[in-house]
């Protein structure tokens, strides 16, 4: 499908969700995931007027962000090792995958070293699969106190998480409102406002997503096609 269209569709399907619950559509970010997509194609998307991209390698994040205007969002979504912090650090407005206190401290070190400050979302696992990374639910309140308290280079600024891939709505919706809460949750003992973001929904679950309180959806496949790689 043509870029355009497919990006229309998709702000019509956001606005139809915000309407069912009485949303803004200006409450929701749509970061396009642009992941295994070319620059060509990006910049297609950039002429249309998006201005915050996704990608889950650290090394095609810098890439990109070289080749690219520089008014562009980059956003990491991926799983960062620790030795690929230099290539997103700089460049990144906000890490969506901080998933460990190690990590963490990982990225402070560096932050520190090279006088930057970064905004970053805890990952956590709300749905409990083995095969997703994120810290678990019942840990996830005392290493985002943790990091927020005691890593000043951190600008934590919410939760991002991932759904199960299923049919079963119920159960993606479960997971949402798990994030949801914790942010609630999270949100009496820090100062209000500061928490937020909450990163969730992607192609597949977008709209039960934005039902259930995401301010930022990441959405690759609905926008870009199927992806090969
Ligand atoms: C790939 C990816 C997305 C986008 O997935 P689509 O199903 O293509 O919309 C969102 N978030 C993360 C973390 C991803 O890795």
């Amino acid at each position: 499908m043509e870029l355009a269209k497919a990006y229309n569709q998709l702000l019509q399907r956001v606005q139809a969700a915000c309407k069912r619950v009485g949303r803004n559509t200006s409450d929701i970010r749509l970061v396009a995931v642009s992941k295994t997509v070319g620059t060509d194609i990006i910049r297609q998307a950039y002429e249309l007027g998006i201005r915050d991209f996704g990608e889950n390698r650290a090394q095609d994040l810098r890439d990109k962000a070289g080749l690219l205007p520089g008014d562009i969002n980059w956003h990491f979504i991926g799983h960062l090792q620790t030795n690929k912090i230099k290539y997103v650090a700089p460049k990144a407005v906000l890490i969506h995958s901080l998933d460990s206190w190690e990590l963490a401290c990982a990225i402070s070190d560096y932050c520190e070293k090279h006088n930057l400050t970064v905004q970053a979302l805890l990952q956590v696992n709300a749905s409990g699969e083995v095969s997703k990374y994120g810290v678990p639910v019942d840990r996830a309140e005392k290493i985002f106190l943790r990091i927020y308290k005691e890593l000043p280079n951190i600008r934590l600024r919410g939760l991002m998480t991932m759904a199960p891939l299923t049919e079963d709505e119920s159960v993606i919706r479960q997971t949402f409102r798990k994030l949801k809460q914790l942010q609630e949750k999270l949100e009496t003992r820090i100062p209000i406002g500061s928490l937020d973001i909450l990163s969730m929904g992607m192609t597949h679950d977008f709209e039960i997503a934005i039902e259930e309180g995401s301010t930022m959806i990441r959405v690759g496949t609905a926008l870009f096609g199927t992806r090969r790689r």
